[in-house]
């Protein structure tokens, strides 16, 4: 075990997010013990989600600590989820004796992880002998960091972990890999390609995901837009990457984009279903530029008519060296549509927000006319959001002017993602954050507040509480006095979940009692809970994504 503390802290590993017992304990003191940040959590997954936070905010790989087979199986679900969200990070998880599980012997905690989570995840090594640790360490650190980040399991066994070794030899087994991120630059010929096909367009747009706040080559990705001067759209994730409110910002005019754009060119973004796949209501007749690490990634939904495969540092800076070979035939109406597009749209979201502002009871929309010049007026708060209204409608409402503050349920649009995700984000920049949770959202990982508390972190949680998932009025069917399917708990008092761990804790019922509350916890940087009370009927059905429901059952029963 000391090897393998010893090895993390060499390869520079900072933060380790776990959850103690058989057979991994003294590895998390002998963690703390050599310097690694140890952050013990309540429940695995939350630790995961913390790691996987802590990998996309700083592009090295958080550490996931979890005992075997429940406890492995819980944390593998955030390992997964980073995977599929490209996030870097690496799962340790202790497993039972390899005689047991391979005969099936009915040994402690008898499970095959290796290979239950290779099909899984980006890698995944087991280390049967202590002298293998340094080298397993290493190759799961490129894994995680190199080409498409992602999630990396390392199954560390047993007699592996209690193996005795001699102290002296032992200091020499580590190293450091080299490079363990390399660059990876795109051809010359494709970087052409790409302008080629971007300087013929009357009509393109840059569209950013995640892959794109996660790459932090802010500078060069402002000024590929300014001296483009082609409007942009970004993706969840992305906003902030360049202030919502830029000039070139298309941020309200995704279907015009979609509809008419001539040429997008993705950059960090995938064409998945948040984008319709490209089907749906994209131009059949538009093409598409894509910029990424992962060659596989192309014309996986539409043909790609210039794919440009590299990291995206050596991609953009390609871009603008070439950029002044092209002379870009945009026309000068299009970008002036969207700018047009984008304050009619603005004004009308506004006149929404303002006509809610006052609603009693609460409903999402007071809720967040409230809080939106208060988040805005801190853009360097990190803001975690998840939920189905609560996560649609946040997105809508709060403007981002910073890179990488919005961190949400992401590509798999998840729930349950929120006290580890604060927790790793407050741990890995040391800011302030606001996770702003509905109340069915909040329930999957609410126990690791106490995390919060525990470690005094610069945190407030906010609840929507509307009383269930999607709403709290659904009806059962049979009649009988059960709660619906859909049902929580509209007379709840979340918080006082805050006031049990310490934390300071308010329950609001309108917009000013909200407003007082979190400009209050916010400046005292410490943990803050705050309730809020909505109307049981704000909310929809499965929020803005109810047509991903099967057909029959898109509108509601009653
Ligand atoms: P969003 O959901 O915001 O659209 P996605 O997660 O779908 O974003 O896409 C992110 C993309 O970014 C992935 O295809 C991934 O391969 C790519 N990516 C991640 N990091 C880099 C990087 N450093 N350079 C190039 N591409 C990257
Ligand atoms: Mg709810």
């Amino acid at each position: 075990m000391y090897v393998l503390a010893k090895a993390l802290k060499n390869v520079g590993l900072t933060h380790m997010y776990g959850l103690c017992g058989i057979p991994v304990t003294d590895l998390a003191y002998l963690c703390q013990e050599q310097g690694i940040k140890y952050v013990g959590f309540r429940f695995e997954q939350q630790a995961g989600m913390a790691a996987a936070t802590h990998g996309y905010l700083t592009k090295t790989p958080g550490l996931l600590l979890t005992v075997s087979s429940l406890g492995f199986l819980n944390g593998l679900t955030a390992t997964v989820n980073a995977t599929v969200n490209c996030y870097p990070m690496i799962q340790i998880s202790g497993s039972s004796s390899r005689e047991h599980i391979d005969l099936g012997q009915g040994g402690y905690e008898n499970l095959d992880q290796l290979n239950v989570a290779k099909p899984l995840v980006k890698a995944a090594f087991r280390v049967n002998k202590a002298k293998d640790i340094p080298t397993a360490v290493a190759r799961a650190y490129r894994a995680a960091v190199s080409g498409r980040p992602g999630g990396v399991y390392l199954d560390m066994v047993e007699s592996c972990l209690g193996e005795i070794v001699d102290a002296k030899e032992a200091e020499t087994w580590y190293f450091n890999p080299v490079d363990p991120c390399p660059a990876q630059v795109p051809s010359g010929e494709s970087v052409d390609r790409a302008l080629k096909l971007l300087a013929s367009a009357k009509r393109p747009a840059f569209l950013f995901g995640k892959g794109a706040s996660y790459a932090q080559i802010d500078t060069k990705i402002k000024a590929l837009v300014e001296k483009t001067g082609i409007p942009f759209f970004p993706m969840s994730m992305a906003k902030g990457l360049l202030p919502d409110n830029h000039p070139q910002s298309a941020l309200a005019c995704r279907s015009t984009i979609m509809e008419e754009a001539d040429v997008v060119m993705l950059v960090g973004a995938r064409l998945n279903w948040l984008l319709s796949c490209g089907h749906g209501r994209w131009n059949p007749n538009g093409k598409f530029i894509q910029l990424d690490i992962d060659p596989d990634e192309m014309d996986c939904n539409r043909p790609i008519a210039a794919p440009v495969i590299g990291d995206l540092d050596s991609s953009i800076s390609a871009m603008l060296e070439k950029l002044p070979n092209y002379k870009l035939s945009m026309d000068p109406a299009w970008p002036a549509k969207l700018a047009s597009e984008t304050k009619e749209k603005n004004a009308k979201f506004a006149a929404r927000l303002a006509s809610h502002s006052k609603d009693s009871p609460m409903t999402h929309w007071t809720a967040l006319a409230a809080i939106k010049p208060i988040l805005e007026s801190h853009p360097d708060i990190i803001l975690v959001n998840e939920g189905a209204n609560t996560l649609d409608d946040t997105r809508d409402s709060i403007d981002m002017f910073e890179p990488r503050k919005r961190v949400d349920c992401a590509t798999w649009a998840i729930m349950g993602m929120g006290m580890g995700s604060t927790i790793g984000a407050a741990m890995a920049t040391g800011k302030s954050v606001v996770a702003i949770e509905g109340d069915s959202a909040f329930g999957f990982s609410g126990m690791d507040f106490a995390t919060i508390c525990r470690f005094k972190l610069p945190c407030t949680v906010v609840v929507f509480n509307n009383g269930g998932i999607y709403n709290g009025i659904g009806v059962n069917l049979a009649h009988n006095g059960d709660p619906a399917p859909t049902t929580l708990d509209i007379d709840a008092h979340y918080e006082k979940i805050g006031e049990a761990f310490g934390a300071k804790s308010y329950y609001v019922t309108n917009p000013d009692d909200l407003k007082n509350a979190l400009t209050e916890a916010i400046a005292s940087r410490a943990p803050n809970f705050i309730h809020v009370q909505l109307a049981a009927d704000s909310g929809k059905e499965s929020g803005h994504i109810a047509y991903l429901n099967p057909e029959a059952l898109q509108h509601p029963l009653a």
